[in-house]
């Protein structure tokens, strides 16, 4: 059933699969990370890249739930108090038709946080797909060398 209310933010009604999906397939990919990968690194390297992983992990979700709860629409006293005090200009207003309402700075409506990305709420987003994209790369790269490092163990059968 469609609201025609103004929706606040990531957590309001109509809620979105996408939402939930993707934080349990990245919890899923980070728990199997220390339970399945980070107890076969033997190297003196464990403790830093444990200690890198479990900030990523928490930068992640912190901004994540920032992006996802903070309402990004326009309130036009704010709008005003942010550039007398910063004289930067006003960004440029859209409405967004899913959430029934203007946001500066608009630029786009995330289903995976199922709220409007506008002004107000784009640095958490941009520290999360940054610490995010991090995070899976380096995720890639401990997996390569893992595999390289198991390849390497395995006796050669010769024929
Ligand atoms: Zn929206």
């Amino acid at each position: 059933m469609h609201s025609n209310a103004r929706r606040t933010n990531g957590f309001d009604r109509p809620l979105r699969c996408e939402q939930f999906f993707v934080l349990v397939v990245y919890i899923c990919v980070v728990t199997g990370y220390f339970l399945l990968v980070d107890s076969f690194i033997f190297s003196k390297a464990r403790v830093a890249l444990t200690i890198v992983n479990v900030v990523l992990t928490i930068v992640v979700l912190v901004c994540w739930y920032a992006a996802a709860s903070i309402d990004p629409g326009s309130d036009e006293t704010d709008a005003a108090f942010v550039y007398y005090c910063t004289r930067r200009p006003i960004p440029p207003k859209k409405f967004c038709k899913l959430c029934l309402k203007d946001v500066h700075g608009m630029d786009h409506h995330c289903v995976w946080l199922n709220n409007c990305v506008g002004a107000k709420n784009y640095q958490p987003f941009f520290l999360l797909t940054w610490s995010g994209t991090v995070q899976m790369l380096l995720h890639t790269v401990i997996g390569v060398f893992l595999t390289q490092e198991l390849a390497a163990e395995q006796p050669v059968i010769d024929r």
